[in-house]
């Protein structure tokens, strides 16, 4: 065990990779659920490794935000959380010259997929069996968490009782990433910011070919992922509609226009009685977001395909 004051240092990687908090050292919302936070008045305070919010006045080192996060009532218990999400861990500043280390997280899953009938959650969501069954998605019944593995070392997870969202230390990826492979010019490939946004869009279409980054700060390993993938085909960004997630879009177009990969940004959401994000789409009326999705989906398909032709005749001639 290390000294638990080095434990506190842990506190701005703890809210960049558990609370998705890219910059804790802006102003973020505030993380006491009974505040409510419209404006984000929460920041981290370095010298005392603390966050504290400058409007409900709650402050949190990393101990008090884990024991609010996993309902753990002891010391020790905040102690031991503290040590097994960071085991082996190595903090940013020296992840350069250490071996970023990958776990093997097949038993794990196994035991969840046991559990997935413990929770109605996704199905309350609009999300069938068999999509859950598709992807092998699982109940942490201590944690409280639905798991999605992205792959063997990879998972994200959220609660469902609050709004936390966790992903798994050491390698984390993009869901569905696959399809950027061998991906050809027409193709067309859906992004969303969440995974449930994803199996929402399944949920409409189950052709649709659909990845989703796990949070608006992920924006670069699906860049990194692109590149690396040399896809061809067009993306479709269906973010939450909402003030970060139309910021995100925006930032999400330019990048992969300096790419040189075709994108439309599509609110989708917000054709559906002006749903936040295409989850609350689903589960609100189903219908009709089917049938904007089915329009979207042919107008952005004739677009690129005319794309498609267009550059055909540029190799011709
Ligand atoms: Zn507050």
């Amino acid at each position: 065990m290390k000294d638990i004051n080095e434990y506190r240092k842990y506190l701005p990687d703890y809210l960049k990779k558990y609370h998705g908090i890219t910059n804790p050292k802006k102003f973020f919302r505030c993380l006491n659920p009974e505040h409510g936070d419209e404006h984000p008045s929460m920041i981290y305070t370095p010298k005392y490794n603390i966050c504290k919010c400058f409007a409900c006045g709650v402050h949190y080192d990393i101990f008090s935000l884990v024991k609010l996060d996993f309902h753990l009532s002891s010391f020790q218990e905040q102690i031991k959380k503290v040590e097994e999400l960071f085991l082996n861990y190595v903090p940013e500043k020296s992840e350069f010259n250490q071996k970023i280390i990958k776990y093997d997280y097949t038993n794990y899953f196994n035991k969840c997929i046991k559990n997935i009938h413990e929770t109605n959650y996704l199905l309350q969501r609009g999300i069938s069996q068999e999509l859950i069954d598709k992807y092998r998605i699982g109940y942490d019944n201590e944690r409280q968490l639905v798991i999605f593995p992205i792959n063997k070392y990879c998972y994200y997870a959220r609660s469902v009782n609050n709004d936390l969202k966790l992903k798994s230390k050491g390698n984390s990826d993009i869901w569905n990433k696959h399809y950027f492979l061998n991906g050809s010019k027409e193709d067309l490939i859906y992004v969303t910011e969440g995974i449930i946004d994803s199996l929402s869009l399944e949920m409409v279409d189950n052709k649709v070919k659909t990845t989703s980054i796990n949070g608006v700060g992920n924006i670069n390993s699906l860049i990194q992922a692109i590149k690396k993938s040399n896809y061809k085909g067009a993306i479709v960004i269906t973010f939450d509609n909402d003030e970060s997630g139309i910021k995100a879009s925006k930032e999400l177009k330019e990048k992969l226009s300096c790419l040189g990969v075709k994108s439309y940004d599509c609110n989708l959401s917000a054709f559906v009685d002006n749903a936040k994000d295409i989850n609350e789409a689903l589960v609100k009326n189903k219908k009709k977001l089917k049938e904007s999705f089915q329009y979207i989906n042919a107008l952005y398909k004739y677009d690129n395909y005319l794309r498609t032709e267009k550059e055909g005749e540029d190799i011709v001639l």
